[in-house]
């Protein structure tokens, strides 16, 4: 049987951390959204799994730990890698992980 999915909150140092490092990727300008041109963004509380294997595709199949941000304006998200940003590691632990909230 499937694993049920468990929400994996971060920790507010875990956020912060991931927020810092999204914005460093910019530089000085901000990160506009592409839909709206807005620079409204929001981080969502949880790491979330893409892609979303509802029942196993193949034994080898892999999700990857994505951070979500949303806009706060329009909707549209985006997603970036928490191994590349760092907040998890190779075996899919992520730092600070808060499994209490
Ligand atoms: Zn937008």
């Amino acid at each position: 049987m499937g694993e049920k999915p468990v929400p994996i909150k971060m920790s507010q140092a875990v956020r912060d951390l991931a927020v810092d490092k999204i914005k460093k990727l910019r530089g000085d300008d901000p990160l506009l959204c592409f839909s709206c041109q807005d620079n409204n963004w929001e981080l969502a509380p949880c790491v979330v799994k893409s892609p979303i294997h509802v029942r196993p595709l193949h034994e080898h199949s892999h999700s990857y730990l994505m951070v979500m941000v949303v806009c706060s304006t329009c909707g549209n998200t985006i997603f970036f890698n928490a191994h590349k940003l760092g907040i998890a590691d190779n075996s899919g632990n992520v730092e600070g992980i808060d499994n209490n909230g």
